[in-house]
């Protein structure tokens, strides 16, 4: 059980599942290796979550991450074979007796759709709104600058209409790489994967736990080679994650996991060959 770090209760936010290509997830592993455990459908696709997770000290409940939101289309939802409720972040919180004005702040780790589409929600009127009406948002300077002008490789990944109702509506706070953003929680910048991503660490009472968004998206990737072929820089992302790896085993931390389909969070230990996993929280899947 992962339910609390120090002050914090912590909350997996379970807001869906889809499907992306296990080559394109993989990059240059082959598939005989990583079908053995990221099995693929007839599209070659493999199974990923949307886990955003919620950090509740009783004054400040913030959300990190947003899922893929309430506003995709059937023929989006076909091609990723989107499993999720109508409104998924919205229907998370309402399990847990909260409503979406209940969230004090956001923070998005990155602006790719599957990360920051649940940030903003069409209203009555048919206007795009920030979905959290008494949020401050909080997205990477670099990376913001990336979303308004996106490389041709990423481009795709970019939809405006989940980030700029954010600055339009006065909620954006636009954070300086590697900064902190409350007491003991702060960010890690990368840039492998694309411009300016923030992992997010939280420190409290002796603990620690890392967001690792795209970084290390499934467990399989805690094997150094493991790289997605959407990653911008490759080589970039193997020298951060090495030195990422390195200090989380060195240091116990808790390691969470955006998109693993079973596993919600591990700690490491430094292997012979790779990083072993010596904790592991499992999905519950009644969530
Ligand atoms: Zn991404």
């Amino acid at each position: 059980m992962l339910d609390s770090l120090g002050k914090w209760q912590v909350t997996p936010l379970e807001t869906g599942d889809f499907r992306l290509d296990g080559g394109a997830m993989m990059g240059s592993v082959p598939k005989v290796l990583w079908e053995k455990t990221n099995p693929a459908d007839e599209l070659n696709r493999i199974d990923l979550a949307l886990r955003c997770l919620l950090l509740d000290d009783g004054e400040k409940r913030i959300l990190i991450e947003s899922g893929l939101g309430d506003k995709i289309q059937p023929d989006f939802k076909k091609m990723f074979h989107v499993v999720q409720d109508d409104h998924p972040l919205e229907d998370c919180l309402n399990k847990k007796d909260l409503s979406k004005e209940d969230i004090t702040h956001v923070i998005l780790t990155h602006l790719h759709f599957d990360h920051a589409g649940g940030a903003t929600s069409l209203d009555k009127n048919g206007s795009m709104i920030p979905a959290f009406p008494n949020a401050e948002y909080f997205v990477s300077e670099t990376n913001w600058e990336s979303g308004l002008e996106p490389n041709p490789r990423d481009r795709a990944s970019y939809l405006p209409e989940n980030y700029l109702p954010l600055e339009e509506n006065g909620q954006l706070i636009r954070v300086r790489d590697n900064t902190d953003l409350f007491d003991g929680i702060s960010t890690i910048s990368v840039n492998g994967h694309t411009f300016g991503q923030q992992l997010i660490k939280v420190e409290s009472e002796g603990e620690i736990l890392v967001f690792c968004a795209d970084l290390i998206p499934l467990k399989s990737h805690l094997k150094l080679p493991w790289i997605m072929g959407y990653d911008l820089n490759a080589i970039l992302t193997l020298k951060e994650k090495t030195d990422f790896l390195n200090m989380a085993a060195k240091e116990g931390w808790w390691l969470w996991f955006y998109h693993d389909p079973k596993t919600v969070a591990v700690k490491i230990s430094k292997g012979e060959k790779y990083f072993d996993v010596s904790e592991e929280v499992k999905r519950d899947f009644h969530n």
